[in-house]
């Protein structure tokens, strides 16, 4: 049996990443930058402006009095210059008039008749943004390697930056096999249940960053398995077939990577899943996921969504590790190291964490209500209570 990262260290060989296209900022969130430098062509604000209404000053004035000669508002006419003694009204985002060299916010100034008195002398720079202050002409900015935030987004717009190179999204098919699959909508008979795995792996596909691709489901026939495989072998990137790749009569998905192109068959010490189908057919590599869909969810997260991650130029899974306690004995399959699907809460001081409910592997509702995936190693049979262990976060600590 392969570890955990003995298997994900096989996937990502020979991974090549996806190649670039250009694309509008405005259709470019979640998108992964092909370079993460970014040369600023102007500076960021390209004027020195207020950030406080009130009165542009010179602070050579002190605290004499000051003639209001006019007003500078943001996108509005050049305002006069302002002379010694004399003050002109600014608004926030308004250019600071020539001459000036301070802001004077309303509340700490008096209007009366065109006539400005202040408490206090100004200091000189006082709520004046200057020209640059964010970024400067010529700088080089480093984008997160991570899929363009609305931040950053905003940020490649104020930088008049209306559209850029990005990875194109990995193709990702996904292939449900087995004759009791019916697809949601349908009214079951006896012996048929819904395909969990098609709509849920396509979620998890675009939520790593790939174009999911459902492709029509296969029953257990390896000529319908077969087809079906050599079609999107054709035009994807990746493809992720779920179910039959076991070693039961009726398991066709390994004998079709076999015979369309070759195969690797692994399995692996972690709970859920274990068998897992790899190879490669005409240079796309084909993973098959076991069935059970706690078990092909959870191998997704372990070992697809970093595969698709490395075609888009990311490191690693993307999610955030924390050290959580547990306060009750969650058993396990003492050999493999398991993924225990668990919420993850901040109590006090204390980061705990508490099974969401049974951990076989055909049960989604404690792997849909949980935030986390609870990784407790090999060669234990249960979780110690009061022993600290790492949670894979898949959402936001509750
Ligand atoms: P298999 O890997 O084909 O032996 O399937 C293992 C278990 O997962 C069986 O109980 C299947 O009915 C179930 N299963 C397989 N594929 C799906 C699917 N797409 N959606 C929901 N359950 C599935
Ligand atoms: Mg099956």
């Amino acid at each position: 049996m392969l570890t955990v990262d003995e298997a994900l260290d096989r996937l990502r060989q020979g991974i090549r990443s996806t190649n670039v296209e250009p694309i509008d900022l405005a259709d470019a969130d979640g998108r992964v930058p092909a370079t993460r430098d970014v040369v600023a062509a102007i500076d960021v604000p390209p004027f020195a402006n207020s950030a406080m209404d009130g009165f542009a000053v010179r602070t050579s004035d002190g605290t004499e009095e000051r003639r209001i000669v006019g007003e500078s508002r943001a996108g509005g006419p050049a305002a006069p210059p302002v002379e010694p003694g004399t003050a002109v009204r600014v608004m926030t985002g308004a250019p600071i008039p020539d001459g000036a060299d301070a802001v004077v916010p309303i509340e700490e100034a008096t209007d009366e008749e065109g006539r400005l008195r202040v408490a206090k002398a100004p200091a000189p720079g006082a709520h004046v943004r200057r020209a640059a202050l964010d970024v400067a002409r010529g700088q080089t900015i480093e984008l997160p390697a991570a899929p363009l935030s609305p931040s950053s987004i905003g940020l490649l717009a104020a930088l008049g930056i209306g559209s850029l190179e990005v990875r194109r999204r990995p193709r990702v098919a996904i292939l449900s096999t087995g004759d009791e699959l019916r697809p949601v909508g349908s009214v079951l008979e006896r012996g048929e249940i819904h395909d969990a795995n098609a709509p849920a792996l396509a979620a998890a596909v675009r939520e790593a960053g790939g174009e999911a691709i459902v492709l029509e489901r296969a029953p257990d026939d390896p000529a319908e398995i077969e087809r079906r495989v050599d079609e999107a072998a054709g035009s994807a990137d990746l493809l992720v077939a779920s179910g039959g790749v076991s070693v039961g009569a009726h398991d066709h998905v390994r004998g079709v990577i076999e015979r369309l192109g070759t195969l690797d068959f692994w399995r692996i010490a972690v709970q859920p899943g274990k068998p897992l189908a790899y190879g490669r057919i005409g240079g796309v590599p084909v993973i098959g996921l076991p069935g059970n869909p706690v078990s092909a969810l959870v191998t997704f997260e372990l070992f697809v969504r970093p595969m698709i991650r490395a075609m888009l130029g990311l490191a690693g899974d993307g999610r955030q590790r924390v050290q959580a306690s547990v306060h009750e004995r969650i058993g396990k399959d003492l050999p493999r190291r398991a993924y225990l699907r668990v919420r993850v809460e901040r109590r006090g001081d204390e980061v705990t964490a508490t099974a969401t409910g049974g951990q076989g592997s055909s049960q989604l509702l404690p792997l849909a209500t949980a935030n986390g995936l609870l990784v407790v190693p090999e060669g234990v049979e249960a979780t110690e209570p009061g022993a600290c262990y790492e949670a894979i976060l898949l959402g936001a600590l509750a």
